[in-house]
């Protein structure tokens, strides 16, 4: 069985030999004619043969937006579930009505079985309990009964790690359907599919990933069929759901969709307060303590309900199940749905145990959360509620679904974290739960946009905060420094780190947004980005439909952003190299040290207080050139350069952006980086009304080490202390402390620019540490200044 393979290798090896060889020979004997580009230089973007096939089939097109022939598969679950809350078992049967509207013959089907994580047997690239995964006791095709197989030929089924492959008896052709039986049962991990579903404490389970689902057959891809490894989410198509969950009464079911016996199963008080809660802008008690005492479910003969939910235009159903939460809920408004002129409303809700104080507020932030994202995306809320669901114990963080999230306690974060992961998690109801894109493969096309979507969200709850962009920034420019990073079209699951996922899925792609909209102004990228969503709603984009679309609402040929930014880990680094006053004016050299070709945008200072703008055009740097020149005619002194003074793109070395003349009356042993840095960042501080004091501080500092200054204090002042590294050094903590060395402040935020402001306590000597991280080089050189304020 090996050779084959061996041979294989030597033939690949061989063959890419050859033309390397051949390209030497060329280049020897015609020296002299190939030119040498100063840096490499961006591409068109090669679309995949997948992509390209679609769109010569007419299913995808040029412009970013679906082809005349697009076509998708959907389906109609008919789902009834039993739980048994004391053995944390699920017991179902699953009948699924898939729709074959590909123009292909389907000889297989693929459903996915994301509790097979939970088998021993089944690859992982994060951890797992072993719960056993699936059992099936029926499988049936288009009412034939299957039997598993073991050489997977002829009809049959067999499980191939996440995945159960079926053959059914017959083929099934284009514009028909088959119908799909399943008996199934499992044992419910207590933290499933790496922490999206699950139990906990007795009084709660959350029901995802629970029952089998196709996987998506797709113009581009055919069967997406890649496994779920723990880490890179999910791909699925739009169904309808028809849902009973067979429960013990005294528990509460809320979930995707729309409860059909709402008078089976609650008492006539909570259906009033939930009608209330439906036309009230402040949030109503649904659930209350009062309810948990003495009870807020119907009864029934056999002690169990049957809560019958039924979806439409889903991509998956999720459900929460407890008997010791609360349930809040408001209305929201989600803009006008219908073009009548006239606002649509939403419930906005959270179920959550009282212990979980913060939880008090989450339905208000819900409310916010829904109301912003369906103006900022411009595609309007098309659900009728969104619930935050408290599952502490399960998770620490948030995992969507349609129209339900769970979310954990948040019982030692602050308010605006909770408010903040309530924002993220309900935006994916817009992508990827109404934008359906592959995460499984492309989780940037997800999360990325969520965190802008939050972020933003995040700015209007909190008037005068930052909008995400310098979390965003900082998280993607922290791992770039470092060169470690994977290009953003790597799929999901196969990075160099899987610690990198945070930056490839959320930060970078998060990051590239705020970028875009900075490059292209609001006006032009709202214009893409609500299009791009809304031409999608409903739909599966790749990759190449958001690249598209972006350049041809635009208008412009951006494929130079999206293969530097997706395809490479090209970073930008722009510099002021020099900047010389000559007979002609002020002579400024940008140059551009990273491979990211961006707009330099400088703003340069004037003697007499003026200020320019002036921009050299990427076209510059896609021309092949490493340098520029902006000239300042004679007769303007100029005193300050700033390259990106905004920071609106992410230069991953923003020492070298900051010229100033008063840099050069800094002690010269200091390295011109950290003079100009020191000037750039002291302005801030003098602004605020302090004071420099005193000289300087410098030193050179080995990573990991620390070095100590000691300094006298007068009790009652408010002071300031700034510190700068070289270009080398990646993060430095700072820290004063007293002579009992009990720490009086101190700033240790993974960034190389600390400042600590603070109040001496009493008079007397202190100790100021500078704690060096990440230092490349063998040691790096920081300055710092000491300032007070009258
Ligand atoms: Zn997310």
């Amino acid at each position: 069985m090996t050779s084959p393979i061996r041979s294989m290798s030597v033939a690949i090896l061989t063959v890419l030999f050859l033309p390397i060889s051949a390209t030497q020979a060329t280049a020897q004997g015609t020296a002299g004619t190939v030119r040498k580009l100063e840096r490499p230089v961006a591409n068109p973007v090669v679309l995949s043969p997948g992509f390209r096939r679609a769109i010569m089939r007419g299913t995808r097109t040029e412009r970013g937006e679906p082809g005349p022939d697009y076509w998708q598969q959907s389906a109609h679950y008919t789902i009834s579930a039993r739980l048994d809350v004391v053995e944390k078992r699920l017991e179902g049967t699953t009948r699924i009505l898939y729709r074959n509207a590909s123009p292909d013959s389907l000889t297989r089907l693929v459903v996915q079985l994301i509790q097979n994580f939970h088998r021993d047997d089944v690859p992982r690239i994060r951890s797992a309990e072993i719960t056993g995964g699936y059992t099936f006791t029926h499988v049936a095709a288009a009412d034939q009964r299957l039997e598993e197989l073991q050489i997977p030929r002829g009809p049959g089924y067999a499980t191939s790690q996440t995945n159960l492959l079926i053959n059914p008896p017959a083929p099934v052709a284009p514009g028909d359907s088959i119908v799909l039986e399943l008996d199934w049962s499992y044992q419910i991990p207590q933290v499933g599919a790496g922490g999206r579903m699950g139990w906990n404490s007795d009084d709660f389970f959350f029901l995802a990933y629970w029952y089998p689902q196709m996987a998506v057959y797709d113009d581009v891809v055919r069967w997406q069929a890649d496994p779920f490894l723990g880490q890179a989410e999910f791909y699925s198509d739009f169904a309808e759901y028809d849902v009973t969950l067979d429960v013990p009464q005294g528990w509460l079911v809320q979930g995707t969709g729309e409860l059909l016996n709402e008078n089976e199963v609650l008492p006539d008080r909570i259906i009033q307060r939930l009608r209330q809660a439906e036309v009230s802008d402040t949030v109503v008690h649904v659930v209350t303590e009062a309810d948990l005492e003495t009870g807020f479910t119907r009864a029934s003969a056999d002690g169990r309900l049957r809560w019958h939910f039924t979806a439409d235009s889903v991509r998956d159903a999720a459900y929460s199940i407890t008997r010791a939460s609360l349930w809040d809920v408001v209305r929201t408004n989600v803009g006008d749905r219908h073009g009548d002129g006239q606002p649509e409303y939403s419930r906005a809700e959270a179920i959550f145990r009282p212990a979980h104080e913060r939880w008090r507020q989450t339905a208000r932030y819900a409310q916010h959360s829904i109301a912003f994202h369906s103006r900022h995306t411009g595609v309007p809320y098309p659900y009728s509620h969104a619930t935050a669901v408290e599952g502490s114990g399960i998770i620490g963080g948030g995992m969507e679904f349609p129209m339900m999230t769970i979310i954990g306690g948040y019982d030692q974060a602050s308010d605006r974290a909770m408010y903040s992961v309530t924002a993220h998690e309900l935006a994916h109801n817009w992508v990827p739960m109404i934008v359906s894109v592959d995460e499984r493969r492309r989780a940037w096309m997800d999360e990325g946009t969520t965190d802008f979507n939050d972020g933003n969200a995040f700015a209007d709850f909190y008037p005068g905060s930052d909008d995400g962009k310098e979390g965003e920034f900082a998280g993607y420019t922290g791992l770039a420094r470092t060169g470690h990073e994977g290009a953003l079209m790597r799929y999901s699951d196969f990075l160099d780190t899987p610690g990198h996922y945070g930056v490839h899925a959320y930060t970078k792609p998060g990051s590239l947004l705020y970028t875009l909209r900075n490059m292209l102004g609001g006006d032009a990228f709202y214009r893409a980005y609500q299009g791009y969503l809304r031409t999608w709603s409903f739909k599966h984009p790749k990759p190449w439909d958001f690249f598209n679309y972006f350049s041809a609402s635009t208008g412009q040929d951006l494929d130079w952003f999206w293969q530097t930014w997706y395809y490479e880990t090209w970073v930008l680094d722009q510099a002021i190299a020099s900047v010389t006053a000559g007979d002609n004016g002020t002579e400024i050299i940008v140059r551009d040290i990273g491979d990211a070709p961006m707009p330099s945008r400088l703003t340069i200072t004037l003697a007499d207080g003026g200020t320019l703008e002036r921009e050299i055009p990427v076209t510059t740097w896609l021309a092949g050139a490493r340098t520029a020149t902006v000239t300042v005619p004679a007769g303007r002194e100029v005193v300050q350069v700033e390259i990106d003074a905004q920071g609106e793109f992410p230069d991953v070395m923003r020492k070298n952006n900051f010229w100033a003349v008063a840099a050069s009356t800094l002690p010269a042993e200091l390295p011109l980086a950290i003079r100009n840095e020191l000037v750039r960042r002291r302005g801030a501080l003098l602004d605020e009304g302090y004071l420099a004091e005193g000289e300087l501080l410098s030193g050179a500092v080995v990573d990991d080490a620390t070095d100590r200054r000691s300094i006298a204090l007068e009790a009652g002042v408010q002071y300031a202390i700034l510190a700068v590294c070289d270009q080398e050094c990646m993060d430095i903590d700072l820290r004063i402390a007293d002579a009992a060395d009990s720490t009086l402040a101190e700033d240790t935020r993974p960034d190389d620019t600390p400042v600590l402001k603070f109040t001496a306590p009493a008079s007397g000597q202190y100790d100021i540490d500078l704690i060096m991280f990440s230092c490349q080089a063998s040691s790096c050189t920081w300055g710092g200044q000491i300032f007070r304020r009258q």
